[in-house]
């Protein structure tokens, strides 16, 4: 069966961050396609020092030549995330889809960072994030029509050494991404997170030549323009994504144990005793923790663990 082309022809996109690295894929493929793409880039250091608007203009440059239809913007996420919206606005009209993507690393072991180097890495990523969804998201109710991705990290799924703030930062993202979906969803506006691995100036120190040739940015494209394509209605969702290989994520919960909560004997030492079943993962029919977490999914496991 021969699919669809998915077109993004009179979508307004804005990218943060698209003047380089993962960014700038989306941007030149969202052209391509016919949006009208916002590249927004502040042009500084991967640590987040200067600035420069060389870097949107290249990639602006790139689309024009090709006949797509952009306008840089060099404004910081986190301190003017609001004019990065309203230039979308005053050029095309409207704001049909965001991705949050810029970033900056300044990784050190916790012992040795600083509240500044946590600051400032927590503020690009997800008070950046925040600055753009507010100021997108009255246009997206009004028009009942919006998608957003978060970009968190499998650092901020995982943890990784070194990254205490961006793994915050990027964990932060999720959450955001998760609550953001449950509030838009009876407006038709989507909200997703992904956790990529790519070769950019964030990996190129970092992994080995011949993992960094399988990593290529343009491997994590095609599910960014699928999710926030107006067919799909995926919502509330984390996708994993590297080298071509794409899944999704999803919480898990134990089996759990009820106990009893009578203060006599609800005590670290009854823990103690069923610690094993608190942490007891074997049983299958517990283990798929739907979205939204309903009262009714709590009300159930109660009924389980009564009957065990
Ligand atoms: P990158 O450094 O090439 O891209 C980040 C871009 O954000 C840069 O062009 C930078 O100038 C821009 N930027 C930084 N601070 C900004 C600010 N305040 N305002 C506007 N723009 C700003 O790196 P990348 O790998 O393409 O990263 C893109 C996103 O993907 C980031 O959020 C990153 O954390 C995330 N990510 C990347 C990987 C990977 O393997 N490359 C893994 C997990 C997550």
């Amino acid at each position: 069966m021969v699919s669809e082309k998915l077109l993004f022809k009179d979508k307004v996109v804005i990218i943060t961050g698209s003047g380089g690295g993962l960014g700038k894929a989306y941007a030149l493929e969202y052209a391509k396609r016919g949006a009208k793409v916002i590249v927004n880039d502040l042009g500084g250091t991967l640590g987040g020092g200067g600035s420069s608007s060389r870097a949107a203009d290249v990639v602006v440059e790139e689309i024009k030549k090709n006949g797509g239809i952009a306008v840089a913007n060099y404004d910081s996420v986190n301190v003017h995330g609001d004019k990065i919206v309203q230039a979308a606005i005053d050029n095309f009209g409207r704001v049909d889809i965001l991705v949050n993507n810029a970033g900056i690393l300044r990784d050190v072991s916790f012992a040795k960072m600083t509240e500044n180097e946590f600051n400032a890495v927590v503020d690009v990523h997800l008070n950046g994030a925040y600055k753009l969804c507010k100021a997108a998201w009255p246009y997206m109710l009004d028009q009942k029509f919006g998608k957003i991705i978060n970009t968190a990290s499998p650092a901020g799924l995982y943890g990784n050494y070194g990254q205490a703030n961006y793994s915050a930062a990027k964990l932060g993202l999720v959450g955001m991404a998760e609550t953001l979906a449950k509030e838009g969803f009876r407006h038709n506006i989507q909200v997703n997170a992904i956790a990529p691995l790519a070769r950019s100036r964030m990996t190129e120190n970092v992994l080995p030549p011949h993992i960094l040739k399988q990593l290529g940015p343009e491997k994590i494209v095609p599910l960014v323009l699928y999710l926030t394509h107006e067919s799909t209605n995926v919502t509330n969702s984390i996708f994993e994504l590297a080298g071509g290989f794409y899944g999704q994520l999803r919480w898990e919960r134990s089996s759990g144990q009820i106990f009893n909560p009578n203060p006599k004997f609800f005590t670290p030492e009854a823990i103690l005793n069923k610690w094993k079943a608190v942490t007891d993962f074997k049983d299958k029919s517990f283990n798929e923790v739907q979205h939204p977490i309903q009262l009714s999914d709590y009300n159930d496991l109660i009924v389980k663990a009564k009957k065990l």
